[in-house]
């Protein structure tokens, strides 16, 4: 594995679209216009992005633009195979590509009355980055989804589930694989997600997870849109995190602190951090201590979500008792901390954090 250059490993090829055409879904207006629109492109964009004026989960095109979209590009969409409902409201989704492989994202909506929805999402089936205790990580790499894939997630799962506009829709890439190293497409895909003719989502309100690419956090912080970062620290010292995240070997604690400081916070602009705790690996008060003392200033003003590990076949991790969950969390919040305990949404159906496997 080859971390330092993912830009040619086989896993970029791009998706196996329609004999080589791009995915509608994944075209910006100007793009449109320079294949040969005949129609307004701002309209025919809006008609293809926006999931609550579409019919039988489709665009509804007309005759001249669906003949001209045939002509250029590949309108399938990425199919609902399979939809599990949680208890507590969540929805796991499968769905298949157009070669057959599954990914899976899950729909939360947060309220009952005037429902709010937080969809998790994929960006590549599988993924290459190894956690020890993640299965996603267990299920290795296939391949990167295409920017038409990433967008016709989000949009094949509001038409069915909603919500009924894109004004309370939040996303965060945190289903299947590791987004910044499929970072072109996933970039066009926000580009394509907060463009105003469309779903027009600010960037403020989409999430990207990482486990620590410095390479890619370095090039997202100078992209426009730019979304929000969310770190999966896991671990608090070297040999630690190097043993349960491989990419601590390319990437160590040090660089990766130092790649945020090279972010360039916008004034109100929040990192999360997300720590998984592991019974007995990474769950001792010096841990707590060890991770106040790398966030160093960006203790205060920060979230830190503490995820209780999910436990799977694929791995012998467990979660801490709920004592030393509280204990842990305690500590950081007496060094001033915001620190929020994540129940995982989705358990019992297998939704949960790490839990997304083929
Ligand atoms: N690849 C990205 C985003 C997807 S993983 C990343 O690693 O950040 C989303 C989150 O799930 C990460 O914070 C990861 O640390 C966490 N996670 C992975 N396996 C888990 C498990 N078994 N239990 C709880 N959280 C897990
Ligand atoms: Fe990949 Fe994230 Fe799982 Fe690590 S935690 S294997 S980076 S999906």
């Amino acid at each position: 594995m080859n971390l330092a250059t993912p830009a040619l490993m086989p896993w970029d090829q791009p998706a196996p679209e329609k004999a080589g055409l791009p995915s509608a879904f994944g075209l910006l207006p100007e793009e449109l216009k320079a294949l040969g629109c005949p129609n307004n492109e701002d309209s025919l964009f809006s008609l293809l992005q926006r999931p609550w004026t579409w019919v039988d989960g489709m665009p509804k095109l007309g005759k001249e633009n669906r003949a001209f979209l045939e002509s250029v590009a590949d309108l399938k969409l990425p199919r609902i195979d399979e939809a599990l409902s949680s208890e507590d409201g969540a929805t796991k989704l499968a769905l298949k590509l157009v070669d057959g492989k599954r990914i899976e994202s899950v729909h939360m909506p947060r309220r009952v009355k005037n429902p709010r929805v937080t969809m998790c999402i994929s960006s590549q089936v599988g993924c290459a980055m190894g956690c020890i205790f993640c299965a996603t990580g267990a299920m290795g790499i296939q391949r990167n989804l295409s920017a038409g894939e990433i967008v016709g997630q989000v949009l094949s799962v509001m038409a069915k589930l909603g919500p009924g506009t894109s004004s309370k829709l939040t996303l965060v890439f945190m289903g299947m694989g590791e987004p910044l190293h499929n970072l072109d497409h996933l970039h066009r895909a926000i580009r394509v997600m907060t463009h105003p003719a469309g779903l027009n989502i600010p960037a403020r309100r989409i999430t990207v997870s990482t486990s620590g690419l410095v390479s890619g956090i370095e090039k997202l912080a100078k992209m426009q849109p730019r979304p929000l970062l969310a770190l999966s620290l896991n671990a608090t010292t070297d040999e630690a995190r190097s043993r349960t995240m491989p990419v601590n070997k390319v990437w160590n604690l040090g660089r990766l602190r130092a790649s945020l400081d090279a972010w360039g916070l916008r004034s109100n602009e929040k990192f999360t951090f997300e720590y998984v705790l592991l019974a007995g690996e990474n769950d001792a008060d010096e841990d707590a201590d060890r991770l106040v003392a790398w966030l160093g200033t960006l203790k205060r003003g920060h979230n830190i979500n503490l995820i209780p590990m999910n436990e799977h076949s694929q791995s012998d991790f467990h979660e801490p008792a709920e004592v030393r969950i509280q204990a842990f969390s305690d500590r950081l919040k007496s060094h001033g901390c915001f620190v929020t305990v994540r129940r995982s949404r989705g358990r019992d159906v297998n939704a949960a954090c790490g839990q997304l496997v083929k």
